[in-house]
């Protein structure tokens, strides 16, 4: 397993420049052959190569079981200490761009269907692997859209707990408006930014009022013991030049909802909030808000519970059921299968940051982990 993560990091597949997207799937694919599975390669209608990985003993008529990765990866930006495309090993960890997000998912199944293979075991259900392209860009929706199964399991998350959903998001701009004028008559005008900062204080005092109040029933796997809502401001826009007083200055906020919500509501209410606010302050504001995605979370019981108990025999510990703070690709797939979640991307392996790497752990756990769901009847 290492070797090959080590060959697959080695390969930039910057998402933001389609990079080397022929080469690694033309490797993934080929090592995938060597171990005897059936490779399928689909070119998608935005030109991008994705792979459907089965095993040739697989029953045909067993249930469909997705296992979803992704090949491409978020750019290395600045300050790794050491080339982000020049894999090492060291304290029992990987390192390299990908080496967690999401190439481990790649090699930990393909070492699971080796295993099965080689040991000659019988598969209980019917695995396809999935290596898509184009997922950090979300260039992939649409393929994963048009993925056909029984049970979708993504190994693009941590394995603090079994997921079985994500949080969902919703949108706010605020456009505050002042009036401009050269900064040497103040008297003139009136300051957009000191406008908005009292409504970027006002979004604060909210958001930590909605991490304390409203709470999901889910755990998540990191940060929280249960899953909160929650609202930040995350880009402030205004100015013009250093000599004038500015007119106008535009808010975006974040705001992380849990599944208990629903997103449509919490826009209207969001965007409400905010025009009362500063009715009673008196400042001029234009609101927006969106939903960008509904939180979601798998309801069949029995799916569930069959995971647990993989996950039990694994480790010995009954895992606790956990929802995604962020969003995965599980949306793509929930609105005709149960989805659920458990992968290698630990919280501490700096995924999309500087000097990522996985835990060769955690890549033996998925790797366990993907092999009983393939030996197990459902
Ligand atoms: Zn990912």
């Amino acid at each position: 397993m290492v070797d090959l993560l080590m060959r697959l990091v080695r390969i930039d597949t910057n998402s933001y420049e389609r990079k080397n997207y022929d080469e690694i799937t033309k490797l993934i694919s080929e090592e995938a052959k060597r171990i005897g599975c059936i490779v399928e390669r689909i070119v998608d209608n935005k030109g991008i190569p994705h792979l459907k990985i089965m095993l040739p003993n697989a029953p045909m008529d067993a249930k469909k079981v997705i296992f979803l990765t992704h090949y491409d990866v978020v750019p290395a930006g600045e300050g790794w200490d050491f080339d982000p495309f020049e894999p090492f090993v060291r304290d029992g960890k990987v390192f390299g761009r990908g080496a967690s997000d999401d190439k481990s998912g790649i090699v930990a199944t393909l070492a699971a269907y080796k295993e099965i293979l080689e040991r000659q075991l019988i598969p209980q259900i019917y695995p396809i692997l999935i290596v898509a392209g184009g997922e950090e860009t979300g260039e992939g929706a649409d393929f994963f859209k048009s993925i056909q199964g029984d049970i979708g399991v993504v190994l693009d998350v941590g394995p603090e707990g079994l997921s079985i959903g994500a949080s969902g998001v919703v949108r706010a701009k605020i456009k505050v408006y002042g009036v401009q004028t050269h900064s040497a008559y103040p008297f003139k005008g009136k300051n957009a930014i000191y406008l908005a900062m009292k409504i970027i204080a006002f979004l604060e005092a909210l958001g930590e009022k909605l991490i304390k109040e409203v709470r999901s029933k889910y755990s998540a796997p990191e940060g929280y013991d249960r899953l909160p809502a929650r609202l930040n401001v995350t880009m402030i826009k205004g100015g013009v030049a250093p000599n004038i007083i500015p007119g106008e200055c535009e808010i975006l906020v974040d705001r992380r909802t849990i599944p208990e919500e629903n997103a449509d509501k919490v826009a209207v209410e969001l965007k409400d909030l905010i025009e009362k606010f500063a009715m009673e302050n008196e400042i001029n504001v234009d609101v927006e808000a969106y939903k960008l995605a509904d939180a979601w979370v798998t309801q069949d019981e029995g799916v569930i519970r069959k995971f647990q108990e993989i996950l039990r025999d694994i480790t010995g510990i009954k895992p606790r059921l956990v929802v995604e703070l962020g969003g995965t690709d599980g949306i793509h797939l929930i609105d005709r299968m149960p989805v659920i979640q458990f992968g290698a991307l630990r919280g501490d392996n700096n995924i999309h940051g500087k000097n990522e790497f996985v835990h060769i752990d955690d890549l033996e756990l998925v790797k366990k982990f993907v092999e009983k769901v393939i030996l197990t009847k459902f």
